[in-house]
């Protein structure tokens, strides 16, 4: 147990410098951008515009990606991460290498997937009764 959360610890921290220096570039390529002068023709303008946009998204996906791996190293240090949160089962070390933010087992995983897949069908069998409905009281 304290074995694998060592092998976490250090994939997670691996992990959470390479997020960093990923934003550090990003960050770094936007403030490259030549600022006061106008520059060139309208193509120049919007392609820097576009990958200004890019950079933010990027950055947002990677602002949630240190999110979950400091919520990671947090649980680690608490003694809770590789728990099942569901059947409190630990969770393999091999899922954990592919999903190392996996707060449940798989077996529970696709319970909560199942359950989720029947309240989605149960959703949208009522807004379909209720659009029928809807056309008889029409009729
Ligand atoms: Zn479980």
């Amino acid at each position: 147990m304290a074995e694998r959360n060592e092998e976490m610890k250090a994939l997670l921290l691996k992990m959470k410098e390479e997020t960093l220096k990923e934003i550090h570039k990003t960050l770094k390529t936007s403030s490259d951008l030549p600022s006061g002068e106008p520059s060139g023709d309208i193509y120049d303008q919007a392609s820097s515009e576009r990958d200004r946009e890019l950079g933010l998204l990027l950055n947002d996906r990677e602002r949630e990606k240190l999110r979950n791996i400091d919520e990671a190293l947090l649980r680690i240090a608490e003694g809770e991460y590789g728990i099942c949160e569901e059947c409190g089962c630990e969770i393999p070390i091999g899922r954990l290498r592919v999903m190392p933010f996996a707060h449940c087992c798989v077996k529970c995983k696709e319970d909560l997937e199942k359950m989720q897949a029947q309240t989605k069908r149960f959703e949208e069998d009522r807004v379909y009764n209720e659009i029928s409905f809807g056309e008889e009281e029409e009729a």
